[in-house]
């Protein structure tokens, strides 16, 4: 990566965004390599476009617009024009069509092609989209290969069952296996009066762990709020300005590895630190608009789901976490931490089920399943407590194929940082690609043989 030259490109972009010019910055501090600007200022032009793009079909879809913090002015404007979903595919169409010609000289520089790279594949998933609220109707994998980049493998439920019943012979207790996994589980449960305590307890051992290894923009922070009646079990709300609003759902019961779990995920270093640093790096700094709202149906979201599950990892190798877990965690929470060990043994084998949760939603979503025939199908080979599988249905009928970005965004992630030497023996390494894919516009394409 050329800094020089980007730093020079990057100012140059700033002069066309009002309201991102850091302070101290202005025209006259231009100095004369800024010719190369022509280029970043068409795709500036472009990426406004996108952005209003994005914006406009939020007014289609409640869940489409995950994040915006660009000005103001351009949401009122979405609101008040309510263009239709053919306008809009019309005018996706043409910004399609000039991405095309504003493709990036051969020997630019990596993060220059890879933002074009990033606003083509958006824009593409976009278009697919408003297609799917105009009613087209597509597989599982075309869905997730169209919104997300990506198609999970099939698995064979004969895998599954062997490691349930691996589990059958690990688990004590009479029953079926779900049902000795649900009693086993219960002794883990986070009391109610304690779940506040604890999260604070975990997002503290997360955010050191990070900031050991990460420079945060300064200010940051994020508010946590217990919510009920929702179809997942935790959600960021990045705000900008390097603030999140945290939510994490009660309707269950919270078991104790969620509690590290959801304050890797949604805060350090998953989802908070993945949009402060687009905001920073890629809005801010270079002032790239497409990085001031977060399009939920996109390939973006396999990297943000992807890395925000492999960063729980990053922060807590295993032996690492099972030290916190006993010294910290469980003590916060009330329970015995000599049965931390015993309780991860078991939880490591159940997430050998993980990708029976996609053959469910794909065999939903393809109409092989009905919502009760899916429900069967995670508790038997996700080993889901029936409310538990009744809530992944709500989230599999709200969301579709969006499933696939937890883990097999996890997979392609680690895979990723570990084929550029970030492996668990190297942490410093690991750290560091991890940082760098998360202030990139880098997709998941892009992730393989990147
Ligand atoms: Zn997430």
């Amino acid at each position: 990566m050329k800094r020089v030259h980007l730093w020079a490109a990057c100012l140059a972009a700033m002069l066309i965004i009002p309201g991102y010019h850091p302070i101290g910055v202005v025209p006259g501090d231009l100095n004369p390599a800024i010719v190369l600007s022509a280029e970043n200022d068409a795709m500036n032009a472009l990426a406004e476009r996108y952005v209003k793009l994005v914006l406009a079909l939020g007014q289609h879809d409640a869940d489409y617009v995950d994040a915006y913090y660009g000005p103001p002015e351009w949401r009122k404007e979405a609101e008040t024009a309510k263009r239709t979903l053919d306008q809009i595919d019309k005018d996706a169409l043409t910004l399609q069509q000039s991405l095309t010609t504003a493709a990036p000289a051969a020997g630019a520089d990596d993060i220059v092609r890879l933002r074009h790279t990033y606003l083509t594949k958006q824009m593409s998933a976009l278009r697919n989209r408003v297609a799917m609220l105009g009613g087209k109707k597509l597989t599982f994998d075309e869905e997730s290969k169209a919104l997300y980049d990506a198609t999970a493998p099939t698995n064979d439920p004969a895998v599954f069952e062997r490691t349930v019943e691996e589990l059958g012979r690990r688990l004590p207790g009479t029953g079926s296996v779900l049902e000795r996994y649900d009693a086993f589980r219960s002794q883990f449960v986070i009391p109610r009066d304690r779940l506040d305590a604890t999260f604070k307890a975990a997002i503290e051992g997360c955010r050191s762990r990070t900031l050991q290894h990460m420079t945060l923009p300064p200010g940051e922070s994020f508010t946590v709020e217990y919510v009920t009646n929702k179809s997942w079990s935790g959600y960021n709300w990045y705000q900008g300005q390097y603030k999140s609003l945290i939510q994490v759902n009660t309707d269950l019961p919270i078991y104790v590895d969620r509690a590290i779990d959801l304050a890797c995920h949604e805060g350090y270093p998953g989802h908070h630190v993945y949009n402060m640093l687009l905001e920073k790096n890629l809005l801010r700094d270079r002032g790239w608009a497409e990085f001031s709202v977060y399009a939920l149906f996109s390939p973006q979201s396999l990297i943000a789901e992807g890395t925000a599950n492999f960063g729980i990892d990053v922060a807590f190798p295993t032996r690492d976490r099972l030290a916190f877990e006993r010294n910290t965690i469980f003590p916060a929470a009330g329970l015995d931490p000599a049965r931390a060990a015993e309780y991860y043994d078991v939880l490591a084998l159940v997430d050998r089920l993980s990708y029976a949760g996609n053959e469910a939603a794909r065999r939903y979503i393809n109409g092989q399943l009905d919502a009760t025939g899916a429900a069967g199908w995670l508790e038997r080979y996700g080993l889901y407590s029936p409310p538990r599988a009744a809530q992944r249905v709500r989230f599999i009928d709200q969301y579709r194929s969006y499933v696939i970005n937890y883990n097999l965004g996890k997979d392609m992630v680690k895979r990723y940082v570990e084929s550029k030497g970030g492996t668990a023996a190297n942490a410093a390494k690991r750290w560091q690609i991890f940082e760098q894919l998360l202030s990139s516009p880098r997709l998941p394409s892009g992730l393989v043989g990147g």
